[in-house]
């Protein structure tokens, strides 16, 4: 029951106890609540419903499927199974496969995974059009890729649609503000007016064109086969899938409030967030109440516009969620205070009027968040009452909101174990408040995790985000048993968060195409053939698995090589990091494309090959064009003595697993120096690698703070310390090695400073409160002695200048790296024409994964062309006008 000390206007009795007797009900699901006090604030649709159904237990229909009782009102829908009586199981995710019915008005989701939320950046933008020539692209970039301008959605509606085609039910857009006040930046993507409302018309037509298949027992729709071959050239038809859905998209409507990142930013009051350059101005009564026609405003452009339906927002710190926190809400008047029902008043109004607007056949979905991850943050009660006001006020479904977007605990990163947060979802579930589906969301990124949170009960839904960027057929593969051929998000946020954060168009690390769809296609032997070549592509990393795998997918015949004996290069390395086994995931995707490539005649793998540039020249297999992808050569740094045997490289770490002392010193302090500090904090002698499924979640949990039973506000455990006030104190992580670590860089100020925008703090994070690190800035070394001990001078030059030596077991090098392009720079002048150099061999200056997938993959797509030549080739994306408006208001700002 809900406390007592809730006000009146969210009171809500169980009326109905014994309501669902005749209906053999389970009591847990069946708890259902009525408002006492007709005269609320809120009104109570459920309530009435659950009152008639008193009087009138017909009202309730067994459900064919399940023990579960459900209501027949449109609101009320059948969260727990499928209706369908022809019902046929999905033999390899019976519970991701279950359609979901949502009452007649709206009727069934083909299947209990959403595509959540996630800003692309193809949402749009509202620059005026003076502004737009300043910002187009120059032809000076060296890309090679068309520079989107989004000035109209054909991009959006492209993205989406290949995503319903992958079997996704119902998706959602990233966020588009309801009013200029609510931009997350400048400009950014709004729905306000007729005219932004008939853009968004192409993304509702074109998702609607897509029929999604639903569960029953025979495989033929209208007598054509739905599944047929895909384009890996397998035969799907042993899917037992028969009836369809049409494809579904809601908006998200995203009122970013003090997150607004332009000086208009507006609020509950009067706060700056600590990640915000503006200090928010408080929303006058008028201003509150025009907010909230802003809202709904946009949800019925949505609705007009063909969506079929709207997320609003109410979660990771934006504005409803800064209105329903007292820390962020100091109010006086009817929407702030002390009292709960005031400060939750925003979002049931904006829930309860979009309701009223748009009708019963409109799926409003809401983000809520329960569990804020900061301090003062709401109190479970809390978050039970706002549930229930919301399913009153006519909320569709519940979407999981975890964490605040200034918390200092990792909520979707890759260290953050799969399904982390499920057991949240699972505690609203289980007080049996609402009726209307929960959803689970964070970390959900393989078919296994879904099913078990729906499996143990979890939830209704899961939802996935970033997974669909990385692989648009997750839902297909996982629907036909094909799970080794999904192209796995490995949580990185490198190509995605990260560029949404400086006004780029979104990608994925491991799928460039994604966001780029009309940009780059990978399609089946589309290289015609008279122009197929031979291509013998040197070195099996990244970028040359990425370049190999396209060119043979399209119809070129390659010969991969690596003196190596396995697949992957450096990703063997990045997979043994603590936090990083999700790039097992990455080489089991390659490794198998690679596989079905020979299989299918189309790819010649010669691992444990090395070869030179005598055997490129005499070229025996008659090869048309090289590629050398050959990575890099870790930089030894000048220091006198650096020939010392306690001298170890990154690689004698990460690949050759060379044995280290217990007393470390660390020369770089880039991505490198932070992943091998990470790995020997961890990993002790004889440790076994882990995969990213055996992960602990209770370790996860207990490092950071997080206060599982939620007796906290906001869910954080602040006798741990780690998280008063978004500072991680010194709590050590759990399973230490023991080891110390000095950490080092010359450059002067905070080491992993240039780490990912949304990674960094964390690796920051973890490495200072394990207590086993010291980093040492502003370093000058001046030799190793015959000791291995290792001597610098900290402040050279300055008054603070002193020396110091540090008497270490060990010295790893992680002082950058240089291009191993010798057999590019070796080959003849009559090859020179034919050898093309790719990702870590063509330049290393900041290499990573992203880059040199990205580069292998676009240049695949483009070699046939006669214009592409060696050396003059940059391939990456165009820049977009939202990525120079960023870079230019950012120049201005500093
Ligand atoms: P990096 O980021 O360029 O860092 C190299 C480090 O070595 C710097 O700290 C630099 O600091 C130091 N250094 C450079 N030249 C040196 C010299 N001659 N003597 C002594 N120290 C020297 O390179 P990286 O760590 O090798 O990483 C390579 C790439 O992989 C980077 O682009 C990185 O972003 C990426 N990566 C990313 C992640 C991630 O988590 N996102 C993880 C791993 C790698 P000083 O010059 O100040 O001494
Ligand atoms: Fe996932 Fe990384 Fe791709 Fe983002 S860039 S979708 S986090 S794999």
């Amino acid at each position: 029951m809900i406390a007592s000390s809730c006000s009146p206007a969210f009171q809500r009795t169980n009326v109905n106890a014994n309501a669902n007797a005749n209906a053999n009900a389970n009591a847990n699901a069946n708890a259902t609540y009525s408002q006492s006090q007709s005269q609320s604030a809120f009104l109570s649709t459920a309530a009435a419903a659950a009152a008639a159904a008193v009087q009138d237990p017909s009202l309730y229909q067994q459900d064919s499927s399940s023990t579960t009782t459900s209501k027949s009102s449109s609101k009320h829908i059948n969260a727990n199974a499928n209706t369908n009586a022809n019902e046929n199981e999905n033999a390899h995710f019976p519970n991701l496969f279950k359609s979901l019915d949502l009452g007649p008005n709206i009727g069934h989701l083909p299947n209990r995974v959403i595509m959540g939320s996630m800003h692309t950046g193809l949402e749009g933008h509202s620059i005026p059009n003076f502004l737009l020539p300043l910002l187009q692209s120059d032809s000076n970039t060296g890309s090679t890729g068309n520079t989107t301008t989004h000035d109209d959605l054909f991009a959006m509606a492209t993205y989406f649609e290949h995503r319903a085609k992958g079997g996704a039910g119902l998706m959602v857009t990233g966020g588009i503000a309801p009013n200029r006040a609510g931009w997350v930046g400048p400009f950014a993507a709004k729905l306000t007016t007729h005219d932004e409302m008939l853009l968004h018309k192409e993304v509702t037509q074109r998702v609607h064109s897509v029929q999604v298949p639903s569960y029953s027992n025979d495989n033929t729709i209208n007598g054509s086969n739905i599944n047929g071959s895909n384009i890996n050239g397998n035969d799907t038809s042993n899917s037992d899938s028969d009836s369809t859905e049409t494809a579904r998209i809601c908006l998200q409507i995203l009122h970013a409030g003090r997150y607004a990142h332009h000086p208009f930013a507006v609020s509950a009051s009067s706060t700056k967030s600590p990640i915000s350059q503006f200090q928010a101005r408080e929303l006058s009564l008028n201003e509150v109440h025009s907010t909230i026609q802003d809202f709904i405003n946009c949800a019925v452009l949505a609705k007009e516009a063909g969506y079929d339906g709207v997320e609003i927002m109410g979660s990771e710190g934006y504005l409803i969620n800064q209105f329903l926190v007292s820390r962020t809400n100091k109010r006086k008047d009817e929407y702030g205070g002390e009292d709960f029902i005031n400060r939750a008043k925003f979002a049931v109004e904006i829930v309860k009027q979009t309701r009223q607007a748009v009708g019963e056949d409109f799926i409003i979905i809401f983000r809520l968040s329960m569990l804020d991850l900061i301090q003062d943050g709401n109190s479970w009660e809390e978050v039970k009452i706002l549930a229930g006001a919301l399913e009153d006020a006519g909320a569709t479904i519940i979407n999981t909101g975890i964490g605040w977007h200034e918390a200092r605990i990792p909520t979707i990163s890759t260290s953050v174990p799969r399904g982390s947060f499920a057991w949240v979802t699972k505690k609203l579930r289980d007080e049996g408040i609402i009726d209307i589906p929960l959803c689970a969301t964070n970390r959900v990124n393989d078919p296994h995790v879904g099913e078990r949170i729906l499996q143990e009960n979890d939830a209704d839904l899961v939802s996935m985000a970033r997974p669909f960027l990385a692989d648009p057929d997750i839902v297909k593969k996982s629907r036909e048993g094909r799970v080794e051929e999904i192209n796995t998000c490995i949580a990185c946020n490198q190509a995605c968060l990260d560029h949404a954060f400086v006004g780029k168009t979104a990608s994925c690390l491991v799928n460039p195409m994604a966001c780029h769809e009309t940009e780059l296609s990978v399609i089946e032997n589309s290289v015609r053939k008279e122009d197929r070549l031979r291509i013998g592509v040197i070195g099996s990393g990244p970028a040359g698995m990425a370049f190999a795998t396209t060119a043979a997918t399209i119809g070129h015949h390659v010969t991969l090589y690596d003196k190596s004996s396995e697949l992957g290069g450096q990703f063997n390395m990045a997979k043994r990091i603590p936090g990083k086994e999700e790039f097992n995931e990455t080489v089991r995707y390659f490794k198998w494309q690679i596989d079905k490539l020979k299989r299918q005649g189309k790819l010649n793998l010669l691992l444990d090959t090395e070869l030179s540039h005598t055997d490129m020249e005499e070229n025996e297999e008659g090869i048309d064009k090289w590629i050398v992808a050959t990575g890099v050569n870790p930089r030894t740094p000048s220091i006198p003595g650096i020939e010392h045997p306690n001298v170890l490289s990154y690689i004698d770490v990460l690949r050759n697993k060379a044995k280290v002392g217990n007393n470390v010193a660390i020369i770089g302090a880039g991505g490198i120096g932070f992943d091998v500090a990470e790995y020997l904090i961890h990993h002790k002698d004889g440790d076994i690698d882990k995969v990213a499924d055996e992960m602990s979640v209770d370790d996860f949990l207990k490092d950071w703070g997080v206060d599982a039973s939620i007796a906290t506000r906001g869910g954080i455990d602040i006798s741990s310390n780690s998280n008063s006030d978004n500072k991680n104190k010194n709590k050590p992580s759990s399973h230490l090695s023991g080891r110390k670590i000095t950490m080092l860089q010359r450059k002067k100020g905070k080491l992993g400073k240039n780490l990912g925008k949304t990674t960094g703090w964390i690796h920051r994070a973890t490495l200072s409160k394990s207590g086993a690190v010291d980093m040492l800035g502003a370093v000058t070394y001046d030799r190793i002695d015959e000791n291995g001990h290792l001597h610098i001078i900290l402040n050279q030059g300055t008054p603070k200048e002193k020396t110091q030596v540090l008497e270490v077991d060990n010295i790893i090098t992680c002082a950058g790296q240089t291009p191993k392009d010798d057999l590019q720079r070796a080959v003849g002048s009559e090859l020179k024409d034919k050898v093309f150099t790719i990702g870590g061999a063509y330049e290393a200056l900041e290499l990573d994964a992203k880059r040199a997938i990205d580069m292998g993959t676009r240049l695949a797509l483009k070699l046939s062309d006669d214009s592409v030549v060696p050396g003059k080739h940059k391939f990456q994306a165009g820049v977009g006008p939202e990525e120079k408006l960023f870079e230019f208001l950012t120049s201005v700002m500093k």
